[in-house]
């Protein structure tokens, strides 16, 4: 078993989408950032790259390269899961943390739930979304936050 970690954090702007695990999120600002800038699946993929130490995504994805510019990053993290698989690797279980002041994330904590089982092509009963707030604290609403722990077998 290999046990990773990731973390990453966007800014919030007017004039872009909010998407987090591959679900649209009605909102008066989005996450700036070279792809959709979908913080939650970034954080996943992430994780999985560090359970088997094979850099991050900056490395794998450079955000220098246009071919990157608005991309979905469900379709990156198809490539993060097709590495995993190539290494020997299944998903036991993972662990998602959203941390955001805005808006209220439980209404599509099920959808990210679904998309992400739907990607891994596995049970939703090993993927796991959660969201908090800082309580007006830290990124206080400038910013949305996200955590992620995988466990791969
Ligand atoms: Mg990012």
């Amino acid at each position: 078993m290999k046990i990773g970690f990731g973390y990453d954090v966007h800014r919030l702007i007017e004039g872009r989408r909010l998407v987090l695990c591959g679900t649209n999120i009605p909102c008066e600002v989005g996450l700036l950032g070279h792809s959709d800038a979908d913080v939650a699946v970034h954080a996943l993929m992430d994780a999985i790259l560090g359970a088997l130490a094979l850099g991050d995504i900056g490395k794998l994805f450079p955000d220098s390269y246009p071919q990157y510019k608005d991309a979905d990053s469900m379709k990156l993290l198809m490539r993060v899961i097709e590495l995993m698989k190539e290494n020997g690797f299944a998903l036991g279980n993972l662990d998602i943390t959203i941390v955001a002041e805005k808006p209220k994330l439980a209404p599509y904590i099920m959808q990210m739930r679904k998309n992400l089982a739907g990607v891994f092509g596995c049970d939703i009963s090993k993927i796991s979304v959660k969201a908090t707030t800082e309580e007006g604290l830290g990124l206080a609403g400038k910013g949305i936050g996200a955590y992620a722990v995988a466990l791969l077998e």
